[in-house]
């Protein structure tokens, strides 16, 4: 049809691309209305320390839409990203986090525990995003103390300058920063040194063959020294097996998320599970 109706010379029509084009404006469409529909929810992964034990958890979105199940983050956010409906989305993840932050502050057992919320580059360079943050944690009354914002290297990259500035007027409310996936974007040593950060986390794809892969042994060691001598803390995402945990230890890594420990999973089983700390097998 639509190769009828272009003009002479425009006669491209590809059904493949028309259908995957169908397909994503059907899927923005739905998007849009998730919000107010609340087919969001946070799930919520451990962190644990150097003993095993419980210091903190990553907030992750889900997004459970009524005829497509549970549609995964790798499938909505660069689309919503792409659409600016990550503003709206990430907002409601803030204050979704900054409430969950209220409950935990409220129990002895889970007052210690921070909130990892990751931040997309877009929602970041909001010119209101400082307003924002800082009305999400009066609104709720979360201690902005246990927030920490997970930012991506794309998020620097080329607004260095402002990225700084915006950092420093957040870290004035109480909060911290993570630089997430880190080794996987344009990383440069320059801005390393220039940004308040407060930890870095070593990507995933460094961790999964740490066993046998020496190039990635190299990185990983190297980035937990160099989060060393910089006085950043160094967490490891995608820690799935002891063998993990052990190399990952060894190395004096200060943090670790990932399957070995504990999935994603909602705050209240997320909670009970860290009353168990995994031990490391003595050998
Ligand atoms: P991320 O921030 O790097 O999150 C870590 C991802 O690794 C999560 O995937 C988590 O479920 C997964 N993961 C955790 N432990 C392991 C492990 O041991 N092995 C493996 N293979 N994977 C593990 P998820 O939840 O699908 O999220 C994917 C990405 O989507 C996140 O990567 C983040 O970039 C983005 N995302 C998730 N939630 C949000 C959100 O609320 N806002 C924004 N802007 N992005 C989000
Ligand atoms: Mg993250
Ligand atoms: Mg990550
Ligand atoms: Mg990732």
């Amino acid at each position: 049809l639509a190769k009828q109706s272009r003009p002479s010379g425009m006669r491209f029509y590809d059904p493949a691309v028309q259908a995957e084009l169908e397909a994503k404006t059907e899927l923005e469409h739905d998007l849009r209305l998730a919000i107010e529909r609340q087919e969001f929810v946070l799930v919520y992964q451990t962190q644990v320390g150097s003993e095993g034990q419980a210091i903190g958890a990553e907030a992750l979105i889900r997004w459970r839409h009524p005829c497509r199940g549970s549609v995964s983050p790798g499938e909505f956010i660069p689309l919503a990203e792409e659409t600016g409906l990550i503003v709206p989305i990430g907002d409601w993840v803030l204050e979704a986090a900054c409430q969950q932050l209220v409950v935990w502050a409220n129990d002895e057992s889970t007052r210690h525990l921070t909130l990892a919320v990751n931040v997309s580059a877009k929602q970041f360079q909001q010119p209101d995003f400082v307003v924002t943050v800082s009305n999400i944690l009066s609104q709720t009354g979360a201690p902005a103390q246990r927030l920490k914002l997970e930012l991506t290297e794309s998020t620097v990259i080329g607004k260095v300058d402002d990225t700084i500035a915006r950092m420093h007027q957040l870290k004035a409310l109480g909060l911290s920063f993570a630089m997430d996936d880190f080794g996987t974007g344009y990383s440069s040593l320059q801005y390393l040194k220039r940004l308040p950060l407060d930890q870095i986390k070593i990507d995933q794809s460094f961790v999964r063959d740490l066993h046998h892969d020496p190039d990635d042994m190299a990185i990983v060691q190297t980035i937990i020294a160099m989060g060393h001598s910089l006085g950043l803390n160094v967490i490891a995402e995608g820690v799935e097996t002891l063998a993990h945990w052990r190399y990952l230890h060894d190395h004096q890594c200060h943090a670790y998320q990932g399957y070995y420990f504990c999935k994603p999973v909602s705050a209240s089983d997320m909670v009970r599970q860290s009353l168990v700390p995994p031990r490391m097998p003595i050998c």
